[in-house]
């Protein structure tokens, strides 16, 4: 039994209790002082480094997963749940708690004719797309292929698919849910479509999913693909194009702007590296000559550092910038959803990329629209989906004393976009909790308390953008 029950502080849990769950499930159980604990501690942030667990759970199925969310409730402990562990605002780790950890749990089986995969929900990106790419096939997934499947799905999923076809959480058709009170339910448009409905893009707060079904889209596997790099000189210029040119683009198209220092890559001329530049990335799902021809007006618009925007395979363009965002670097996020791209926000945003304080301090505008926007607004717990830009300042670095320069200019970044944001923005994008309410509409956040009130009254799952039971 545990002998200490106040909430944030870690119960002592005795032999024989720890001794119990050992013996109840498949997978493995680790606690401080045992081998492997230490890197089982470890999320992909590493601002997170220090947070120790009371009890790692290596969870090998549903019934490990049924079994450890008893126990935690059982023994007052908080629960942290870990799909890949790329948490931004570093939920899926926790002092003192329980962490379920999902990352045995990945196995992808695709079934090419009814285009539809399976995915264990310890599953990353790269897993997906090598089993779906295997039969031409893919689903919207993430930039980066180390990002977990399941915290990015039920955040909504921002990838390159989805113009054509949609966030990943438009293709989430079914789920396996473990439920706060231990049951295994299912979530699809016929059963429990209310459920389904909240997982798509109310994050993690109604239940464990040890199962996803997604609807695939033939893709590739060779797609035109990849990155222009400029000088940074052009930022405005190329700003204000890709303004003009975003809406009326295709859907089969989905670009992004990047305000960033050249990586030191060898694709890059080595006089570059470390300088600001402005990136266009682009991946076209459809024709190469029409996404060519898409593209061709940046081209002509300034004299490129490095063109490397051209056919590649669709898995290598989902693995282009693993590199640069290893585990271990310390990160931090922060996102806005903008209403409109004025050249007033243009040029704070070019001031704001002058003054970035290291190498590794990106501004990321993200071309909505297409089919994003045509998924009706209460549709899905994803919502605001008109806007037809995201701004996103990412940032990393090593040394923990740049951590205050470091978040300062993310913040820096949204508050200069301010005047031009909805004031609204993307849940997975935050570097920061306690954002759910003024995420997502008053409408649908209501609709979310309800829902979280019927699958989770306790609050059970409450590392995440929380969703309170008790709120109005
Ligand atoms: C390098 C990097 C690149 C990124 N790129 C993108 C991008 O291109 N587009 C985008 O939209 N986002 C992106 N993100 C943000 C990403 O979507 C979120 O960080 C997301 O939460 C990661 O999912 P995960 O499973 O890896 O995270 P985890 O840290 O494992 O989980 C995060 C949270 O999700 C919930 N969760 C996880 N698994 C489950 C489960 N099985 N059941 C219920 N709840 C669960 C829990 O609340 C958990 O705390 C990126 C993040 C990083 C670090």
């Amino acid at each position: 039994m545990a002998t200490t029950t106040t909430e944030g502080i870690a119960p002592v849990l005795g032999d024989a209790t720890v001794q119990e769950l050992r013996e109840a499930i498949h997978g493995g159980v680790l606690r401080p002082g045992d081998d492997g604990y230490a890197e089982a501690c470890r999320i992909w942030n590493g601002a997170y480094d220090a947070r120790r667990p009371a009890l790692v759970v290596g969870c090998s199925g549903a019934a490990d997963v049924i079994a450890a969310v008893g126990f935690a409730r059982s023994n007052d402990l908080t629960i942290a749940v870990r799909g890949g562990g790329h948490s931004i605002a570093g939920f899926s780790s926790c002092d003192g708690g329980l962490v379920i950890d999902l990352s045995a749990m990945r196995e992808v089986r695709v079934d090419p004719a009814a285009r539809r995969a399976q995915v264990g929900p310890g599953a990353v990106w790269g897993d997906v797309d090598y089993e779906t790419q295997a039969h031409a096939l893919a689903t919207t997934g993430g930039l980066v292929s180390t990002t977990g499947v399941a915290g990015f799905t039920l955040g909504g999923g921002i990838g390159w698919l989805m113009r054509k076809h949609g966030l990943a959480c438009d293709n989430l058709v079914g789920a396996d849910v473990v439920t706060a009170d231990g049951r295994l339910v299912h979530a699809s448009e016929r059963e429990n479509s209310d459920l389904l409905w909240g997982l798509r893009g109310g994050g993690g707060n109604f239940g464990i999913v040890t199962r996803f079904e997604f609807e695939l889209h033939p893709l590739g596997p060779v797609v035109y693909a990849g990155a222009i790099f400029f000088p940074a000189e052009h930022d405005a210029d190329l700003m204000q194009l890709f303004r003009e040119w975003a809406p009326g683009a295709p859907d089969d198209i989905t670009a992004a702007l990047n305000l960033t220092s050249a990586p030191p890559l060898p694709v890059i001329p080595e006089e570059w590296h470390g300088k600001k530049v402005i990136a266009l990335l682009v991946v076209s799902a459809g024709a190469m000559d029409e996404a060519e021809a898409q593209v061709r007006r940046f081209r002509s618009a300034a004299e490129p550092v490095a063109d490397l925007l051209g056919p590649m395979p669709y898995t290598a363009m989902q693995s282009l910038i693993d590199p640069l965002w290893p585990k271990g670097i310390r990160a931090y996020f922060k996102s806005t959803n903008l209403a409109r791209f004025d050249d007033e926000l243009i040029e704070r945003l070019c001031a704001q990329h002058r003054a970035a304080p290291g190498p590794q301090c990106e501004i990321h505008v993200h071309q909505m629209g297409g089919s994003v926007a045509r998924v009706g607004e209460g549709e899905t717990a994803f919502s605001e989906r008109s806007m037809p830009f995201v701004v996103n300042a990412v940032t990393g670095w090593q040394d923990p004393g740049d951590t205050e320069a470091h978040t300062a200019w993310a913040r820096a970044v949204v508050d200069a976009a301010a005047d031009a944001s909805t004031g609204r923005s993307y849940v997975n994008f935050l570097g920061d909790s306690q954002a759910a309410r003024s995420s997502y509409g008053a409408e649908t956040y209501a609709r979310l308390v309800a829902l979280k009130r019927e699958y989770d009254p306790t609050n059970v799952f409450r590392l995440n953008q929380n969703i309170g039971p008790d709120e109005d």
